[in-house]
């Protein structure tokens, strides 16, 4: 698929009547610092010449060319104190907001243990219509107010279209859930949204399907976008999900987006969460989003796989330590 690169300062106003003369459908954008037409399909445009403005015509054999690594080697972004992409990214908090008090605390803890970002759900996606469903608003208000207390960026769920602006007025970078990750007119919507994207794999997508529904958000123009694993449905029972930890190494191969582990959801108990994480670095993983909750038995959701605060925090011991051991930098 064709990506045309337009010179610095050119006009792509005569690009744009050649690509309307030949009947393609193209799109303008500035992404990643590029100043592109992306015109689609390819089969009319090969061997065109759109004009002395067109600096080169990528055409990517992938079907995802902005979020290829055909387009561009690399890509990250600013988030709180770490550049998401470059050094390992920490998210943590609890898997619900539940209340101002367990919020705050939860958060402070996760800071002290050296977390870089808070996590919670204010919007929650669940199986069952009769089980907490989120505190909505009122969530979104004690996520800011951690934040003020902690100095810490959130990461909060957006579920519906309806929602969006209202998650990106109070949160620093907007998760997608794994139940929404083809939900095309919500992807549109946060493409629109000037924060990052922390798009989740769906857990019976494809690694190309999940490119592909992040190639939805950087054609609306928002190019601050990490995947996150979280694992996939297998025959396997023992686990909740299976982590597709090779899922990390291909994605890497395939695109320049950045990719996030979630160990906590496949591994639906505690105590497989920490060689989940570690195995997600070791693979080389750009960052975690662990669930930590400061009293887990307690926890109106995800319950058996929220870390205590004790548990989170020697986990960031030994997460530190394998990063020194790969050269890799947990800020
Ligand atoms: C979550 O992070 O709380 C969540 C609901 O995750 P997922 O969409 O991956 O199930
Ligand atoms: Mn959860």
């Amino acid at each position: 698929m064709p990506i045309i690169v337009l010179k610095d300062g050119e006009s792509a106003r005569e690009v744009e009547s050649k690509l309307s003369d030949l009947g393609v459908e193209y799109k303008r954008l500035t992404v990643y610092n590029k100043h592109i037409i992306v015109a689609w399909p390819d089969s009319k445009l090969r061997n065109v010449d759109l004009g002395p403005a067109v600096q080169a015509v990528i055409f990517t054999k992938t079907p995802y060319m902005l979020v290829s690594k055909e387009f561009i080697q690399e890509s990250s972004f600013d988030f709180g104190k770490v550049r998401v992409g470059k050094d390992i990214l920490i998210v943590a908090g609890p898997c619900a907001v539940e209340s101002e008090e367990q919020m705050l605390e939860t958060a402070k803890a996760v800071k002290k243990a050296g977390a870089h970002a808070l996590r919670g759900g204010a919007f929650k996606p669940r199986t069952s219509p009769y089980t907490f469903q989120g505190l909505g608003e009122e969530g979104l208000k004690i996520l800011a107010k951690a934040r003020e207390e902690t100095g810490l960026p959130v990461v909060t769920e957006a579920m519906d279209t309806r929602h969006v602006s209202l998650v990106a007025q109070y949160a620093d970078a907007i998760q997608i859930g794994a139940r929404n990750a083809q939900n095309f007119n919500l992807l549109k919507e946060v493409g629109k949204v000037r924060k990052p994207v922390f798009l989740k794999r769906g857990f019976g997508m494809l690694i190309d399907e999940t490119l592909l529904a992040a190639e939805y958000i950087v054609l609306e123009g928002n190019d601050r976008i990490a995947i996150v694993e979280r694992g996939i449905r297998t025959f396997e029972k023992s686990t909740r999900f299976t982590l597709d930890i090779a899922a990390v190494p291909v994605i890497k191969s395939k695109s320049h987006l950045p990719v996030i582990v979630d160990p906590s959801h496949p591994a639906g108990r505690r105590d497989l969460v920490e060689p989940l994480a570690l195995a997600a670095i070791a693979a080389g993983a750009d960052g975690l989003l662990i669930e930590v909750h400061i009293e887990p038995e307690r926890a109106l959701c995800d319950a058996e796989q929220q870390l205590t605060p004790e548990q989170f925090s020697q986990l960031m011991s030994k997460i530190r330590r394998l990063a020194e051991v790969l050269g890799r930098t947990v800020p």
